[in-house]
């Protein structure tokens, strides 16, 4: 019989993996981050400060393994820096932080990795940021230089410089195959970092989503996006409070619950009471709706989003659960009634 061991990784490196969900938060990011804003889709970023999907690391010890891979190279990038005579700081000496910077009330906020000066160049202050690359990405940074090699982490530092008023940002990326190092001075760019700081403006405070890059689910980036389920695939969002109808992100940057009339702090953001809002059901249209219900229409007929214990009533969280299209057929949902029973998925 073939040796299967040899196709599967060792049972350390099996434990080492799973102790890895434990060891990194992942999850919900409370604001919209600047290494987002360049992202290449309006209705990705909308998705993503409303909480409405977000991927699932419980069994991806090994890429969470990988995220950390960059946090040890910023800290070799530091030393080396160091070494050559340039002060650098990876933390604010006042506060023994992350440099952190925040717009629209702190809805919008971007870290730094470090801050520098007296470099052999310049004894200017510069904005630091530090990426690896693989080989193949690499190559292509040297041929295109940041800002058309990778867009995102251009408008990072654009916007980080805008933020913080410093006029130089020093951008280094190292080869993970190879050890090699590139650095490039950025200049500021004014008129990009007010578009991009609008934009962010826009992606908080719209009330609609905003629009898809695309409508086709098989484009490349889509094919490929963690929304792809909720924007193209007719699943529901995530449930929790960013996700519902009576949630309004505020200019002080809060979120107010118009039901509770008060505003909500991120801890109970997670668990607080829920209808959906109707543009992230995608498969049904909503008809009528009071404080403590909606009712939808779907090709299956009707049914309602509420925490009442009724027929064809089902909860944001039961919506979210079941992948197909609500409601349940008249025996499941007589059966489901009799037994007091909930829908639920296979996640
Ligand atoms: S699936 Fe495509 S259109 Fe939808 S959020 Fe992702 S990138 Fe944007």
């Amino acid at each position: 019989m073939t040796d299967l061991t040899k196709y599967t990784p060792h049972a350390i490196v099996q434990s080492i993996y799973k102790s890895w969900p434990a060891r990194r938060t992942t999850g919900h990011r409370a604001h919209l981050g600047g290494s987002q804003i360049g992202h290449h889709c309006d209705r990705y970023l909308w998705y993503q400060f409303r909480w409405a999907d977000c991927d699932d690391f419980s069994d991806k010890g090994r890429l969470l393994r990988l995220f950390e891979h960059g946090e040890v190279e910023e800290e070799r990038i530091v030393k080396d820096l160091r070494a050559i005579g340039a002060d650098v700081y990876p933390v604010d000496p006042e506060t023994g932080k992350q440099w952190f910077f925040s717009a629209f009330g702190g809805h919008f906020g971007l870290s730094l990795d470090a801050t520098g000066h007296n470099f052999p160049d310049t004894p200017a202050w510069r904005l630091l940021e530090f990426k690896t690359a693989s080989d193949k990405s690499f190559k292509e940074l040297i041929k295109k230089g940041v800002k058309d090699w990778n867009p995102q982490y251009y408008a990072q530092v654009i916007v980080g410089m805008e933020l913080s008023g410093l006029k130089k940002c020093l951008h280094i990326t190292v080869n993970k195959n190879t050890d090699e190092m590139y650095a490039e001075s950025i200049k500021p760019n004014i008129t990009e970092a007010t578009r991009l700081l609008d934009r962010a403006e826009r992606v908080i405070f719209s009330n609609e989503p905003l629009q898809k890059c695309s409508e086709d689910p098989a484009w490349y980036l889509c094919k490929w996006c963690k929304m792809q389920d909720i924007c193209h695939g007719g699943r529901v969002a995530q449930v929790n409070m960013r996700t519902c109808v009576f949630s309004t992100p505020t200019r002080d940057g809060q979120w107010y619950c118009e039901k509770c009339e008060r505003n909500i702090p991120e801890s109970e953001q997670h668990t607080h009471h829920h209808l959906m809002r109707p543009d992230l059901v995608p498969y049904a249209t909503a008809v009528e709706a009071t404080d403590d219900w909606i009712k939808y229409e779907s090709e299956h007929g009707v049914f309602f989003n509420s925490n009442l214990d009724e027929p064809y009533h089902y909860t944001s969280q039961e919506m979210r659960d079941y992948k197909g299209t609500l409601p349940l057929d008249k025996e499941a949902e007589e059966f489901r009634t009799a037994f007091d029973g909930k829908v639920v998925g296979d996640d």
